[in-house]
């Protein structure tokens, strides 16, 4: 169809979350926050591997369990030689892990940073007049796809609201509902738009 662009935007967190956690040397609840190194215990046939978390207020230690009591076996020897050379994009990847966080420490701080890298699919920004934008997250985020569509395409949220309304724009899954919640990988938005909201779509 001409006068579609198609932009796929990888949204990524840009602050990794926080475990909020009863310090017993502080004696309160404190954000911890990742060091980036993993602990790793090989000895025989079992292998657990945490990344650790440090006290903002003390440095007492916290251990994220990555996994416990795994059978050696089961673990690529890369993965493992990752883990013992506190590889920076497996902590980082385990440390953007929202929902596994959560699920280990009971409550988290989360942040709404993202960045966002568009990549364009098919089409070309000048002349366009409709856009077709593929949301891909490999991390959660409590950033909510109404304010991230706003941001991004330089927009008022009122305005998106409209559009909503007017039904110029559709979003699949979940429709107008999905405005309102955090955004979600998978998500498809569509619309006609104007040459700004189109610039800003395409780069930045
Ligand atoms: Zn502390």
């Amino acid at each position: 169809m001409s006068g579609l662009l198609r932009i796929r935007w990888a949204i990524a967190p840009q602050i990794a979350p926080r475990p909020l956690l009863n310090c017993n040397r502080c004696g309160g609840v404190k954000p911890y926050r990742c060091s980036g190194k993993f602990r790793v215990n090989a000895n025989g046939k079992r292998i657990d591997a945490w990344l650790i978390y440090r006290c903002t207020g003390c440095d007492n230690s916290w251990n994220f369990t990555i996994f416990e009591r795994c059978n050696r076996r089961d673990i690529e020897p890369a993965l493992l030689a990752a883990f013992e050379s506190n590889d920076p994009a497996l902590a980082q990847r385990h440390a953007i892990d929202a929902v596994a966080l959560r699920t280990r420490s009971g409550q988290i701080e989360e942040f709404h940073d993202v960045t966002v890298k568009k990549e364009p699919l098919d089409g070309r920004p000048e002349g366009a007049t409709a856009l077709w934008l593929e949301l891909r997250l490999d991390a959660a985020t409590p950033l909510r796809l109404d304010r991230l569509l706003a941001g991004e395409l330089g927009i008022s949220r009122s305005r998106l609201q409209t559009w909503q309304e007017r039904q110029l724009l559709a979003i699949e899954p979940d429709g107008a509902k999905a405005l309102r919640r955090p955004a979600r990988d998978g998500t498809a938005v569509s619309g006609e738009a104007d040459r700004n909201a189109i610039a800003a779509a395409a780069c930045g």
